[in-house]
């Protein structure tokens, strides 16, 4: 199997290659064209089983294809770090695309609360947030969330231990219900798997 298989826009292909990127991994080979498909997913992967390109490539394949400059998808992940990892990985992707991202962290100066709130009004395609920041800016009426088409939670697991349910909870209140949503995480405990049923509609299962 081959990206080519998923057919994925030929800009998007091309970012691919230049990254070497030539086989999909299993993860991608399982989840992609489940989200292709526009259904909900709940899937288990560890980090480093290429999870991050496995849900990104059809989103940004999705966001290409709509033609949309609005916000089209919210990744809530529990750390600054894994943020700014996922938004350089979508700069790489978008190498020959026309995609914007921007990671919306707690912790920085006033500046950055700044630079964020002004990249979440001028409308950036994809925000890559951890939810007490997010949830932040939203209660301050700077994040409009109306037109989100896709929700991923990464490494959810994580942000349960970490004690974001209830921030979630509420970021999730200013979404759309009409959307597809997706959920990664390295184990799935009893309070994940409530979660993913409040959330979801029929998700399709993942192991690796
Ligand atoms: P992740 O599990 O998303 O943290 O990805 C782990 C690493 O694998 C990242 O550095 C990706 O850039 C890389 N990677 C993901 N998928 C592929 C692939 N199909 N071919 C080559 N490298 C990949």
């Amino acid at each position: 199997m081959t990206f080519n298989d998923f057919n994925f826009n030929s800009g998007l292909l091309d970012s691919l290659s230049s990254m070497g990127f030539n086989k999909p991994t299993p993860i991608q080979t399982e989840a992609i064209p489940v989200i292709m498909s526009n259904s909900d997913l709940v899937a288990c992967a560890q980090t480093g089983t290429g999870k991050t390109a496995a849900y990104m490539l059809p989103i940004l394949h999705k966001i290409i294809e709509s033609n949309t400059d609005s916000l089209d998808t919210l990744v809530l992940v529990p750390t600054r770090e894994l943020a700014i990892q996922i938004d350089q990985q979508i700069e790489g992707f978008s190498y020959f695309i026309n995609v914007s991202s921007i990671a919306v962290y707690g912790g920085g100066d006033g500046a950055t609360w700044d630079q964020q709130r002004k990249a979440l009004t001028d409308g950036a395609n994809i925000v890559i947030a951890t939810p007490g920041r997010l949830l932040a800016q939203l209660q301050s009426g700077t994040a409009n969330l109306k037109q989100i088409k896709h929700l991923v939670l990464d490494e959810a697991d994580r942000m349960l231990d970490m004690g974001f349910y209830d921030d979630i909870v509420r970021v999730i209140s200013y979404l759309p219900t009409e959307r597809q949503t997706i959920m990664f995480s390295a184990t799935m405990p009893t309070k994940m798997r409530a979660l993913a049923n409040k959330l979801m509609k029929d998700p399709q299962q993942i192991n690796i």
